[in-house]
């Protein structure tokens, strides 16, 4: 295809005016961990409250995206790094349209999580890394994945059978072994209250 006859057309309307319409930000908060450490189940409380306070908000989850946009996607390095960018570009029209974003991936790979955060501002983005250690992660195992990687039935499995580089400066850390679920939701709303997010 010839990309030069793509123009972008401007819109009347900014992320700006629908920011001012809706009384609040439009950013993307960005959870990364291990499988089972809680990213899903922390983002998905962290938006109740939000929503209680009259925000919009939108979770992206890592298996619902592979159902959609991304189910032709497996697990080498280039299907997660595509899997990633088209997740970006996903986030980048939800901010837009000025949906407060609360998105929980693995994104195991520093250099794709570098990627994304390149992607928006420093006042629309925050990093938070979920942590637990593979050990209890392993003993939540909620889907019953890590038994199946472990007997090789998955492959390229996260922390088995595939890396995950931890974070070396995320924004926040939140300790999932020492935080309970309650008090790993406060921190966040108290840290994105802080950051001015809301
Ligand atoms: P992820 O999205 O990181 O794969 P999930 O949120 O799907 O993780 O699963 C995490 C599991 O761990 C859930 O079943 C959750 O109830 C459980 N869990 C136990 N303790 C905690 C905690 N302190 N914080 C978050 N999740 C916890």
């Amino acid at each position: 295809m010839n990309k030069n006859f793509v123009v972008r057309y401007d819109a009347y309307i900014k992320r700006s005016d629908r920011n001012r319409l809706n009384n609040h930000k439009s950013a993307l908060v960005w959870f990364t961990g291990l499988s089972a450490s809680g990213k899903s189940t922390i983002a998905h409380l962290v938006e109740k409250e939000l929503f209680k306070q009259s925000i919009r908000t939108y979770v992206l989850d890592g298996d619902n995206v592979r159902h959609g946009i991304n189910r032709d996607l497996g697990f080498s390095r280039e299907d997660r790094r595509e899997n990633l960018r088209r997740i970006v570009e996903l986030t980048k029209l939800f901010v837009d349209a000025g949906i407060f974003v609360l998105a929980a991936f693995i994104s195991p790979h520093k250099d794709d999580r570098d990627y994304v955060r390149r992607q928006f501002e420093d006042d629309n983005f925050l990093e938070i890394y979920v942590k637990c250690s593979l050990k209890e992660c392993e003993r939540r195992d909620p889907k019953g994945l890590y038994k199946k990687a472990k007997a090789g039935i998955i492959r390229d499995y996260t922390g088995v059978s595939s890396p995950y580089e931890e974070p070396e400066a995320p924004d926040l850390i939140i300790d999932t072994e020492k935080l309970t679920l309650e008090d790993s939701v406060r921190t966040i709303l108290g840290f994105l209250s802080e950051k001015k997010f809301y």
